[in-house]
C-alpha cells in the first residue's frame, strides 16, 4: 500500500486526501488547528452560531463529485438548496435592488431598479458565458503547467479565441461600455472581489465570474457553509483517511530530487508523496530547505483580506435575506483606498451575511447572526487596531442610515476577525484570502503549478495556487493533481 501525507486539512487537502483514498492510498492529513476545514470553519458565542470565513456557495457539483468519486450517494452526506434570490443590494439612495438567479428575471430588476436596459444586461452575461466557454477548459481544470494540457483540440480552439476574453481591458472599463448607471456599474464591478481582485486594475475576463454565479447558481448548503467540511471530514474518514490534529508540519523532507515524508516537531513520517495545501508562501519559506524559491511566484501582489464583525442581533429584519450587500457611494474610491492606500475607505461597501434566515438553529428565537465583512488590504503591518475601530464606527453609521434603524444598539454578542488573525489561524501569507491577486493580465498564469520538478512527488493544492482561490477552485486544484496519480 502506498502511503501519501497531506499538510494542512483546508477545503482542498481534504479533497485531495479523498481522492488519493479512493485511489488505495493511505493517507494521512496532519492539520495544525484542533479543527479541519481551516478558513471554512465555524464557531458558536451565547446561542449564536457564526460560520467563520466563507459564506457564498457557488459550483457544489465539484463537492458532489468527491461522493460520487467514492461511490456514495452525496445527499446522504450533504445537502443544500438553491438560492432564488441571490443576494439583496442596499444603494444610499434608498434603491433596493434583488440579484435574481433567473437570469431573465434579473435582466428585469436592473431594468426597473436602474437607467440600464434589460437588452443590456442579457447582451453582458452572455459575453460572460462566452469567456467562460473559451477559458475553462484552458485556466480552470487543467495544469497549466504540463504540454499535454495544450495539446488538444478543446484547448487549440479556445487559443485561437484568446482575443475574445477582453484580458486587454479593465473590468470597469468594459462595464462601463455595457451600462451607463452606476448602481448597475457597481454591481458587476463587485463580481472582482469574488477573487480578492481590484475591478479598476484586474482584466475583463473576471467578467466570467457573473456567468457561474447567474449560470450554476448559488446554494445554501443544509447546517450552513460549515457543514462542507464536515461532509467531507466524514467522507475521508468513512474512506480511512486518518486525521491528525494539532500537527504542526515543520518541514517536508526530501533528498535527490524526490520527496521523503513531513517532520512534525521531533518526529519524522515517511511517505512516497507529500501534499501541502498551506499556503505556497509559507510552503517555500518555512517547510522547504535546500530549494531554489521560485522569486517571480512568490512576489506577485497578494489577494485583499477581509475585516469581519460577527454580531449576535437582538432582532430581526425582515428587508434583509441571506446575502446583503451596501454599497459604498464611490467605489473607485474605496478601491483605491485598498490597494494604492493600503487602507480602509470611510465608506467601505458592506457585505451582510445572516444564515439564521435559512437555519433558525443558527440564533435565539427572534434574532438574527450577522456576519459583517468589508474588504480590507492584505496585512502589511497596518494599525489594524485603530483601523478596526474607525471601520467598526463607519459600517454601523452606514446601515443604521440604509436601515433607518440603531443598529449599535441591537448587537448582544461581538467577535472581530482582521487579518493578522486570518495570517495566524490558516498560514495564509498577510492574511488573504484567495492567495495571489488577479489584477495582472497575466496572473492566472502566474499563479504556482500544482506540482515542481525539483522534488518529484511533491504537491501543492489550496487557494494559493494554480487555479485559484474560492472553494470551488480550490477543489479544482485537487482535481488537477489526482490526474498525475
Ligand atoms: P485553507 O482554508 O487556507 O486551509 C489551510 C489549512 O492548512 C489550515 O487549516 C491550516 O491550519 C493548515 N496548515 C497550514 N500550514 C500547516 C502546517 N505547516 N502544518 C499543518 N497544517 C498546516 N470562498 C468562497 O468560495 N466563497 C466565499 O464566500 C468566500 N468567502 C471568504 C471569506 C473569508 C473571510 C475568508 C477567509 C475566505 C473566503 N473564501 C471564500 C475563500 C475560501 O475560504 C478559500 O478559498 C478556501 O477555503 C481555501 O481553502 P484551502 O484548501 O486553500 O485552505
Amino acid at each position: 500500500e502506498k502511503s501519501t501525507i497531506v499538510i494542512g486539512a483546508g477545503i482542498a487537502g481534504i479533497a485531495a486526501a479523498i481522492r488519493l483514498a479512493v485511489k488505495g492510498y493511505k493517507v494521512s492529513v496532519f492539520e495544525a488547528n484542533s479543527y479541519p476545514g481551516g478558513k471554512l470553519t465555524e464557531f458558536e458565542s451565547s446561542g449564536f452560531r457564526f460560520d467563520a470565513g466563507p459564506s457564498l456557495f457557488t459550483m457544489p457539483q465539484y463537492v458532489d463529485e468527491l461522493f460520487t468519486l467514492a461511490g456514495k450517494n452525496p445527499t446522504d452526506y450533504f445537502r443544500y438548496q438553491k438560492l432564488e434570490a441571490i443576494c439583496r443590494y442596499f444603494y444610499e439612495d434608498g434603491t433596493r435592488l434583488t440579484a435574481w438567479s433567473d437570469s431573465d428575471k434579473l435582466a428585469d430588476e436592473i431594468a426597473l431598479k436602474t437607467r440600464d436596459t434589460r437588452e443590456s444586461v442579457k447582451r453582458f452575461l452572455r459575453k460572460s458565458r462566452d469567456i467562460y466557454d473559451i477559458t475553462h477548459h484552458v485556466f480552470l481544470e487543467k495544469s497549466l503547467h504540463r504540454l499535454d494540457s495544450y495539446l488538444n483540440k478543446e484547448t487549440l480552439k479556445s487559443v485561437f479565441r484568446f482575443g475574445e476574453i477582453d484580458a486587454f481591458k479593465t473590468m470597469n472599463e468594459a462595464n462601463e461600455k455595457y451600462f451607463h448607471d452606476d448602481k448597475t456599474r457597481r454591481f458587476f464591478n463587485r463580481y472582482a472581489t469574488y477573487n480578492g481582485s481590484d475591478p479598476y486594475q484586474a482584466p475583463a475576463t473576471l467578467n466570467i465570474i457573473p456567468h457561474l454565479e447567474q449560470h450554476f447558481g448559488a446554494y445554501f448548503p443544509e447546517g450552513g457553509m460549515h457543514a462542507i467540511t464536515e461532509s467531507l471530514v466524514r467522507l475521508a474518514e468513512d474512506l480511512g483517511v486518518r486525521f491528525y490534529y494539532n500537527s504542526l508540519v515543520d518541514e517536508i523532507l526530501h533528498q535527490q530530487g524526490q520527496v521523503a515524508g513531513v517532520r512534525v516537531g521531533d518526529k519524522c513520517f515517511f511517505a512516497c508523496d507529500v501534499i501541502s495545501n498551506m499556503d505556497v508562501w509559507f510552503t517555500y519559506r518555512k517547510l522547504l530547505k535546500g530549494i531554489k524559491l521560485p522569486g517571480r511566484t512568490l512576489s506577485q501582489e497578494r489577494s485583499s483580506s477581509a475585516l469581519i464583525f460577527y454580531w449576535g442581533i437582538g432582532a430581526s429584519f425582515k428587508e434583509l435575506d441571506l446575502h446583503n450587500i451596501f454599497f459604498s457611494e464611490d467605489y473607485e474610491k474605496e478601491f483605491s483606498a485598498i490597494w494604492k492606500g493600503k487602507t480602509i475607505d470611510d465608506d467601505p461597501t458592506v457585505y451582510l451575511n445572516i444564515s439564521s434566515k435559512y437555519c433558525q438553529a443558527d440564533a435565539p428565537e427572534g434574532s438574527e447572526n450577522w456576519f459583517v465583512m468589508i474588504n480590507v488590504p492584505a496585512n502589511i503591518g497596518q494599525d489594524w487596531d485603530g483601523l478596526i475601530a474607525a471601520a467598526r464606527a463607519n459600517i454601523i453609521k452606514k446601515l443604521s442610515r440604509v436601515l433607518n434603524q440603531d443598529i449599535g444598539s441591537f448587537i448582544q454578542v461581538e467577535k472581530v476577525l482582521d487579518p493578522r488573525e486570518i495570517e495566524a489561524k490558516t498560514s495564509s501569507y498577510q492574511g488573504s484570502l484567495y492567495g495571489t491577486s488577479s489584477n495582472g493580465r497575466f496572473a492566472a498564469f502566474l499563479r504556482h503549478p500544482n506540482f515542481i520538478g525539483s522534488v518529484k512527488g511533491l504537491y501543492f493544492v489550496g487557494g494559493s495556487v494554480h487555479p485559484g482561490g474560492g472553494i470551488p477552485l480550490a477543489l479544482l486544484s485537487a482535481k488537477i493533481i489526482d490526474d498525475k496519480f
